[in-house]
């Protein structure tokens, strides 16, 4: 039978901002049955970050880690509405999101508002740049799939024009040289894969320029992956000193142009040091900074007026101040780092939350509805009413109140290039610290069973084998 699509007046609406980690797994658990369910986000798909880094270089195809979010909706007994939209603001008084397609091509109504009871936020964090100068108009980011595009193209177009006629050693030198700001995970793992790319391909294919081709890793703090073991930041620093990947620590950027970044280093002495750094290519990623709409909430809300870094929650991700409106993943603040597992967990929290209050509501609407009939017509089919409760009471008693969220911690993995990984696996109460090409095994057996899909597990192993038997595809499209 076809889902229902007109919303059931009997039921609340709950409407989840975001397809990314947050909300994707709160909509895979969630009985949509219960409530109408409407889905806004300005990404028709749910993108699997992790092997983000991958497509930069063409390793795996963009599309491989992308999956429509209404597939996912496909099969549920009840219709999922789904907006492609942003969601520009939040009215918690009226309980109205005002919602704006901001895409190329535009209907008669491009901005519209969305009534609700319940709202859960799940939009994400934008890249931080600091307020530093020239950041936003020179260089790319590595968080959505357009980012991952564009980096792609812009390494070959380096590449391409380096390899013109006539360039002069300095020009091909700068043109060569990709920059890489912040030594966090993300700018790890993408330097990792950029070097793997000029060593498997880059010197197979165009060998008259390859030696030329250079990485350099710049990190504001005295050593990358702050947030992994000593021996694996030791481990991972070595490697890249292995790969020739340049490793600049205590060094910050201060200002950046069309070709060339500023950055301040500190000496071992402590004396400071302004360097200028020509480079073809830069890739920021320093972390994240509060979106828009978060910002725009949080000045709505008056017990969140001292939150900065995203949407202050409770333990039941609840944000303060309001009790109709749940936050999860990067844009809540419960005391966990902004990463897929957390927001995983709080969206399967909320599902299960969400999952319970339905059945508890209902059962309690039953209760009612029987006991009042009781008092209205003693007598009439009083032993099977009283049952009824009996039978109702019982499944509420069953219904086991959800304990607060808590977050249990997996471990962190990172691709460090030249076929090696770094993994901190925490273990019974322990920690493992663990690197290498096994380690690099356990990276790619881990990620491949984390894709949303058999589909995406396929199409990836489809794009490891075929980058290994045909090298990646350079084509600059
Ligand atoms: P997101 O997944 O970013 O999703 C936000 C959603 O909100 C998107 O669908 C977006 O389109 C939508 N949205 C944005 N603005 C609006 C709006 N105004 N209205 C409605 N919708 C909106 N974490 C790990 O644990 N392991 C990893 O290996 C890992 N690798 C990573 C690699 C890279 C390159 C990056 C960038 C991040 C990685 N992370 C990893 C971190 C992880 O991706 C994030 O922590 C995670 O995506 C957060 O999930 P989220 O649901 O909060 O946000
Ligand atoms: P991050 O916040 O982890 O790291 C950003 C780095 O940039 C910091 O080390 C900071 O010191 C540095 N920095 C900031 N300003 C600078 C400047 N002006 N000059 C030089 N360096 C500067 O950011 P990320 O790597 O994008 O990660 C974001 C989140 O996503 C984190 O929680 C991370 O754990 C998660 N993530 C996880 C993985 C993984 O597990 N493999 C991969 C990517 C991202």
């Amino acid at each position: 039978p076809q889902p229902q699509v007109q919303p059931d007046p009997t039921k609340k609406t709950l409407v989840v901002l975001g397809t990314g980690w947050g909300s994707v797994s709160l909509l895979k658990k969630l009985d949509t049955e219960n409530y109408n369910v409407v889905v806004i986000s300005p990404r028709n798909y749910f993108l699997f970050t992790p092997l983000l880094p991958s497509c930069t270089t063409g390793l795996i195809e963009h599309r491989s880690i992308m999956e429509p979010v209404r597939s996912i909706f496909q099969h549920r007994k009840a219709a999922v509405k789904f907006y492609e939209a942003e969601a520009s603001s939040v009215d918690p008084d009226r309980k109205v999101v005002i919602i704006t397609d901001n895409s190329e091509i535009q209907g008669d109504t491009s901005q519209t508002e969305i009534p609700y009871d319940m709202l859960v936020v799940g939009v994400g964090a934008e890249n931080a740049t600091f307020g530093i100068p020239g950041v936003r108009e020179n260089s790319c980011f590595l968080k959505e799939i357009g980012d991952a595009q564009l980096i792609r193209k812009k390494i070959m177009d380096c590449v391409e024009t380096a390899a013109f006629k006539g360039q002069t050693e300095e020009e091909i030198k700068r043109l060569l040289h990709m920059v890489v700001v912040g030594g966090g995970p993300t700018g790890v793992e993408f330097a990792g894969e950029l070097q793997d790319f000029f060593e498997q391909d880059i010197k197979r294919l165009v060998p008259e320029i390859a030696d030329r081709c250079k990485v350099t890793l710049i990190e504001a703090l005295p050593n990358v992956l702050p947030s992994f073991s000593r021996q694996l930041i030791e481990y991972t620093e070595n490697t890249f000193k292995e790969e020739k990947i340049d490793v600049l620590t205590k060094t910050m950027v201060k200002n950046v142009s069309d070709k060339t970044v500023e950055a301040v280093a500190t000496r071992p002495d402590g004396t400071k040091e302004t360097i200028t750094i020509p480079y073809g290519l830069l890739v920021w990623a320093t972390g994240n900074a509060v979106r828009p709409i978060v910002k725009d909430l949080i000045s709505k809300i008056a017990a969140q007026k001292d939150s900065r870094r995203g949407l202050a929650v409770n333990e039941y991700l609840v944000v303060q101040g309001t009790r109709d409106i749940w936050a999860v993943g990067d844009c809540a603040v419960a005391g966990y780092a902004p990463t897929a597992q957390v927001a995983a967990q709080e969206g399967n929290f909320l599902a299960r939350l969400f999952n319970n209050m339905a059945k508890t509501e209902a059962l309690e609407a039953r209760i009612h509805e029987l006991s009042s009939s009781l008092n209205l017509k003693p007598g009439t089919n009083s032993a099977d009413a009283a049952r009824e409760i009996e039978e109702c009471e019982r499944k509420l008693r069953r219904i086991k109140d959800i304990k607060p969220f808590h977050y249990t911690h997996q471990g962190s993995l990172a691709y460090i290039g030249s076929e090696k990984a770094v993994a901190d696996v925490s273990w019974w109460n322990g920690n493992i610290a663990s690197h290498g090409s096994m380690t690099y095994l356990f990276w790619r057996s881990a990620y491949l069973s984390m894709c949303f899909s058999t589909r995406n597990r396929l199409l990836v192993s489809i794009d490891w084998l075929k980058s290994k038997m045909f090298g990646r595809d350079i084509s600059r499209e």
